[in-house]
């Protein structure tokens, strides 16, 4: 079941980095972006314009300068997802722009310091806090998964076995949308656990980089948080929320050309780019409105991201741009980029009761080992009062009111039972000992069995501390509600934290209420002018004819900026084409030349295209009808008592004892010759030496002091009679048989 909510847009915001050291020494003349925190505008000046020339601005949902902090972007715009994330709404938080323009740093920070860390990091402590403040009737599960899309393939960062991992396929399940099959995923209890789980992921992109040149910047990297809460409803059943987070770090929006790459790198830029124009069509088409087919297939960051954008969530974009007057033309591309996002329309609706729930799963083992293990209690319980003779009975201070305060009585009882078992078969064993009228083998077998009674006992007991620890160790799993995390932040902080929420809540919605103003007061000035005479009038309508004109010239520029733009994608196409032409030639003269016409045939017939996965795959060698019985073709057994398929003829040529050839394959039995060596029996192997030529079927071997050898269907007379020669001679015919 699943509450429908209205539609609502992406939101999008703009971060501009400060000048770094390289930039600063241009002077403040160098920085080409300029904010207006107030309206959410960012006004972006040509450098190779001239002064006259019109700025161009952009508005957006809020916009940060080179001052603004890490916790201003976090409370004004992450935070209400995060909030949303856990009453069950999926949520995104993406970062675009060029390279070296502050998306890992937006995401992840510096995150051991607290001023700097990102909206990851954050995240982490948003999410642990809420739980820990919760109520205690709300039970919760948390899990992380690290993910990166590499040259168009998706490879799980959490993976010890990172760098020669298989990429992971995409799936799309009516429950969870688009997921990634068999995706490493770490249940996480604290904010400690889940920052382990981050520098791990972050470890394996960090030793690509050092392999690959530049890796982590050419990769988008996904951090995905799954937080499933269980709470009792008005119907009395548990009902479970899942909120699925995913943190977004794309890689780098720069120009081909601009790097400057070439080969590999190029095919590596390509790829990057191809998925990040793929994600442009897509936002076009959602932003468009009218396009009914929206291309999430083109790319797999498309795919991840199909439910992100236009789908269930709610998604926060963040644009981030640098002030430098040479990335210019990237700036604008992403200013542009991130305008065509406002007008993306999501409808985000709570996930209520998923099949796919893990947290149910969690409840229900935990119920099915609790009952395993009270179960073993009270038989243990059963046996202690069989054993005392006289029904149990506990002190009254002991008796117990509640579920739990009986079982931890029952378990006391169980701890106490195998105590006093033991001390019992302790006293027994040494009455034994001590029985001076009992025979030594009476005492000995007694004693064996107390000892075997014993060793019972313990197992019993070890299986029930095994079921004891892994019951707990799934309980410690699920966070309770205000129980498992100790909240240290006083009442002050706490207040404190509010009114700050309290205070970006109000920002943005200032913010929102400017920017409304400022279109409705463009609409009504019109309305509310009157003139008293002609020239004023003339006056007027010259300086709104001026204004148009000069909006009228900054769309034809704007219009200029686009094509150039389409030029230059269109450039880089054709250079990716080409290079990919290239490529293929050299392939198919390899192919031609060097693989032979039937072979090729055979392979090509066998290919077919899966478009799921978007790869070519080789059908069975197995044909389709053999096929729907689901099993290979059995491989022919070999006859029995024979170690391969043998025909009749060679059966009854063996029997016949006939030809050498087939009287064995190429096996011999090799058997000890156990007589001791002697001068004498060398010096008459020496003298036969002459006669083994002539005779090689039936030469005597039992005296000649040589190895002797028997193939292995021989009859056991023939056995003693050949020799490893004759047996040699008999592999040396049966060999290309075999190989046959
Ligand atoms: P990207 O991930 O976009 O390639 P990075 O996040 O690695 O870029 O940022 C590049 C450099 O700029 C880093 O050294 C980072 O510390 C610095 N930087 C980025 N944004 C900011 C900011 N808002 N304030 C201070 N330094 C920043
Ligand atoms: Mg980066």
């Amino acid at each position: 079941m699943s509450k429908i909510k209205s539609s609502e847009s992406v939101k999008v915001v703009v971060r501009c980095r400060p000048l770094n050291r390289k930039e600063e020494s241009n002077g403040p003349a160098g920085c080409i972006v300029q904010m207006d925190l107030r309206l959410g505008q960012v006004i972006l000046r040509n450098p190779r314009a001239p002064a006259s020339e019109p700025k161009k601005t952009f508005t957006f949902d809020a916009v940060y300068d080179a001052n603004s902090k890490q916790g201003d972007l976090y409370d004004e715009s992450v935070r209400p997802l995060i909030d949303s994330v856990l009453a069950g709404f999926n949520g995104t938080i993406f970062a675009y722009g060029q390279t070296g323009t502050g998306k890992t740093y937006t995401m992840q920070g510096a995150w051991m310091d607290p001023e700097k860390r990102g909206v990851i990091p954050n995240a982490f402590d948003h999410i642990f806090t809420h739980i820990s403040r919760s109520q205690s009737d709300k039970q919760y599960l948390v899990r992380a998964s690290y993910l990166e899309i590499y040259l168009e393939e998706v490879l799980d960062l959490l993976d010890p076995n990172h760098g020669n991992a298989r990429p992971l396929e995409l799936r799309e399940s009516p429950d969870s949308g688009v997921y990634v099959r068999d995706l490493t995923s770490c249940v996480c209890k604290s904010i400690k656990e889940i920052e382990e789980v981050m520098n791990v992921g972050n470890q394996a992109r960090a030793v690509a980089a050092t392999d690959m040149n530049e890796h982590s910047s050419r990769s988008h990297a996904l951090f995905l948080i799954t937080v499933e809460c269980s709470q009792p409803g008005p119907d009395g059943r548990k009902h479970i929320r899942v909120g699925r987070l995913n943190l977004v770090d794309l890689a780098g929006s720069e120009r081909q050309a601009k790097t400057g790459v070439q080969g590999e790198r190029l095919k590596e830029a390509a790829k990057i780019n191809l998925s990040l124009s793929a994600l442009g069509n897509v936002i076009s088409a959602l932003a468009d409105g009218r396009s009914g087919h929206v291309p999430y297939r083109d790319s797999k960051l498309t795919r991840l991201l199909q439910d992100s954008l236009g789908g269930n969530a709610k998604t926060v974009m963040v644009a981030t741009l640098g002030p430098a007057p040479q990335h210019y033309d990237e700036t604008l591309t992403t200013l542009r980029y991130a305008n065509r996002a406002k007008n993306i329309q999501n409808q985000p609706r709570v996930n209520e009761d998923p099949k796919d729930a893990l947290l149910r799963e969690f409840q229900m083992e935990i119920a099915r080992l609790r009952a395993q293990l009270n179960h073993r209690k009270w038989r243990t319980k059963q046996k202690k009062e069989q054993v005392d003779g006289e029904g149990w009975e506990r002190d009254g201070d002991e008796e117990t009111e509640g579920e739990e305060d009986e079982e931890e009585g029952v378990e006391k009882d169980a701890v106490e039972y195998v105590k006093l078992e033991e001390q019992r078969l302790e006293r027994e064993k040494q009455d034994i000992r001590e029985d001076q009228f009992m025979l030594a083998e009476e005492k000995q077998r007694l004693l064996g069995e107390k000892e075997k009674m014993m060793g019972v006992l313990r197992k019993e007991q070890e299986a029930t501390e095994q079921l004891t620890a892994k019951y707990k160790a799934m309980e410690s799993k699920l966070l309770v509600g205000g129980k498992n995390i100790i909240d240290h932040t006083n009442e002050q902080q706490k207040m404190l934290e509010g009114k700050r929420h309290e205070i970006a809540e109000q920002t943005s919605s200032e913010r929102e209420i400017q920017q409304q103003m400022l279109v409705r007061d463009e609409e009504t000035v019109e309305l509310r002018e009157t003139f008293t005479s002609l020239q004023q009038e003339v006056e007027a309508k010259t300086k709104k004819l001026k204004k148009l004109y000069a909006k009228l010239q900054c769309i034809k520029a704007e219009i200029q900026d686009v094509n150039d733009e389409h030029v230059r994608s269109r450039q880089e196409l054709e250079q990716t084409q080409n290079e990919l032409t290239r490529e293929l030639k050299f392939k198919y003269l390899i192919i031609e030349n060097f693989i032979p016409p039937e072979e090729k045939n055979k392979i090509m017939n066998r290919l077919t295209f899966d478009p799921e996965e978007d790869q070519w795959k080789f059908q069975p060698l197995v044909p389709a009808e053999s096929k729907s019985s689901s099993q290979m073709k059995k491989r022919p057994a070999s006859a029995v008592g024979y170690k391969r398929p043998i025909s009749q003829y060679a059966r009854v040529a063996i029997a016949m004892g006939a030809h050498s050839r087939y009287r064995a394959e190429n096996i011999m039995f090799l058997e000890l010759d156990m007589t001791p060596p002697n001068s004498a029996s060398l010096d008459r192997s020496a003298e036969s030496e002459p006669n083994q030529s002539h005779s090689l079927d039936n030469s005597p071997t039992k005296d000649r002091g040589v190895r002797k050898s028997r193939s292995w269907c021989q009859t056991p007379k023939s056995i003693t009679s050949s020799s490893s020669n004759v047996s040699l001679a008999a592999c040396h015919t049966a060999t290309p048989m075999t190989a046959q």
